[in-house]
Parts: C-alpha cells; structure tokens; sequence
C-alpha cells in the first residue's frame, strides 16, 4: 500500500480543522492539525498527533501545556497560514486562556496541560488534560478529501 492510497483513504473522514498553540520563551506558536479527538470525560481528556518533523513537537515536549483552537468556517486563513500554506508572514494578536495563547474568533478553545506522551511511528500522541474551555456559537471549518468545506452549502460550492 502506498502513502497516496493511505492519505486518500483517511481523507475521507470527513473532521473539523484545529490550530493547536503553545508559547515557549515568550514566543507563540500554531499549527494546523485535524488529528484531534475527545479521550475521557473524567477525567477530561483529549489527544492530539504531532508529525516528528513538525517544529511544533520540541515546544509541546518543553511546554508541557498547548490549546487546541477549533476553527470557525470563517477562518480557513488561519487554517492555511498555520499549515504553511500562506508564505509570508503575518501578525496574530492572541488571545489568553489559562495562560496559553489561543486565537479569537475560534468556536472552542481548549487549554490542556500534558499529562501523557506516546510515541506511535512517525507521530507524538500528547494526552491533553482540560485546564479550561471557551466556546462560541458559529459553524465549523471542514475539511475532507483535502479541500476545505463548510456545512452552508454555498461555501462548500465555492471550495469546490
Ligand atoms: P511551521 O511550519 O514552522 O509553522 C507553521 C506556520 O505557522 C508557518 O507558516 C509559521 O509562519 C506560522 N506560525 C506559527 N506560529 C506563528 C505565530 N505566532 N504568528 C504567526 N504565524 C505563525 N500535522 C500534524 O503533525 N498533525 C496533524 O494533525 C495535522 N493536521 C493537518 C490538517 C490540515 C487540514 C492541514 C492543512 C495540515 C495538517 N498538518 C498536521 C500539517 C501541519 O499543519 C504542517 O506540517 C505545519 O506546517 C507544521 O507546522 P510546524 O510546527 O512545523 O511549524
Ligand atoms: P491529505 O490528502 O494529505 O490528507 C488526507 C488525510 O490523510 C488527512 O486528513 C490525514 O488523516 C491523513 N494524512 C495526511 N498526511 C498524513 C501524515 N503525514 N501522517 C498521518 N496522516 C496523514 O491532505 P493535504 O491537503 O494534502 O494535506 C496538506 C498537508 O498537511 C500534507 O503535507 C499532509 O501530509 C499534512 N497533513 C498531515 C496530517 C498529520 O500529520 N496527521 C494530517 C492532515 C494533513
């Protein structure tokens, strides 16, 4: 099995698209990731799947703490500025939630100190437990097949 076959295959789970966020030295970091799910209800616990060359991986091991920000269907730049696909920079104005940063506008933000760490292949699993949660009432950014989608039918048309 090739990694095409895999990556089309697992493109058709239709998920919701995150930024997780963190800050080491002062310094804020994001990046997309829709590798995301709800572990436990007691305690209050979720995972998220940190690729090994992803920067992001050496500041979620020394930070021991990172949010995952759950994104509005309005915010699809987002999405693609912190997955690298907008190369120039740009200013975020973060947002604070338990002490980690997060980005407004998100329709969760969830604030999760590491509690547990496994390393699976070429991916982390950090266990995440729930310091704090802020939830706002707008739909959902997707993403499915690689395209990013909307549930109102003419965004998805757009996208298309
Ligand atoms: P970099 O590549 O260095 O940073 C990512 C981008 O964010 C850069 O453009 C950087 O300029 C910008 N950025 C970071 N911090 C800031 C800041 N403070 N202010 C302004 N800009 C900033 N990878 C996974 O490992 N797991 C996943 O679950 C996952 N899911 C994905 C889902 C989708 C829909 C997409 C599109 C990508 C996904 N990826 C996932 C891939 C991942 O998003 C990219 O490989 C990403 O570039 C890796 O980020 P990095 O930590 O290496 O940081
Ligand atoms: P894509 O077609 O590569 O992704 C479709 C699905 O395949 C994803 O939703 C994910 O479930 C899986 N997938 C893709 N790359 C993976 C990886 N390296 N490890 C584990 N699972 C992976 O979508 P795309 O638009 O080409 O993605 C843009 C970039 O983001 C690509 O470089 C892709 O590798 C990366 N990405 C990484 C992950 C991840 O690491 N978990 C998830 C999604 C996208």
């Amino acid at each position: 099995m090739d990694d095409r076959q895999f990556r089309q295959a697992m493109g058709n789970f239709a998920t919701g698209v995150t930024v997780i966020t963190t800050e080491i030295d002062g310094q804020e970091h994001g990046m997309t990731a829709n590798a995301f799910m709800s572990v436990s209800l007691d305690p209050k616990l979720v995972v998220i799947s940190i690729g090994e060359k992803a920067q992001m991986l050496e500041k979620i091991k020394k930070s021991k703490k990172f949010a995952v920000n759950i994104l509005a269907d309005t915010q699809q730049e987002y999405s693609m500025l912190f997955a690298g696909q907008i190369k120039e920079e740009r200013k975020v104005n973060f947002e604070t939630l338990a002490g980690l940063p997060v980005l407004p506008g998100a329709i969760a933000q969830v604030a999760c100190e590491v509690v547990n760490e496994h390393v699976e292949g070429d991916h982390t699993l950090f266990i995440g437990k729930v310091l704090d949660i802020k939830v706002e009432e707008k739909d959902p950014l997707m993403f499915f097949r690689g395209k990013y989608r909307s549930l109102l039918p003419e965004l998805s048309f757009i996208n298309k």
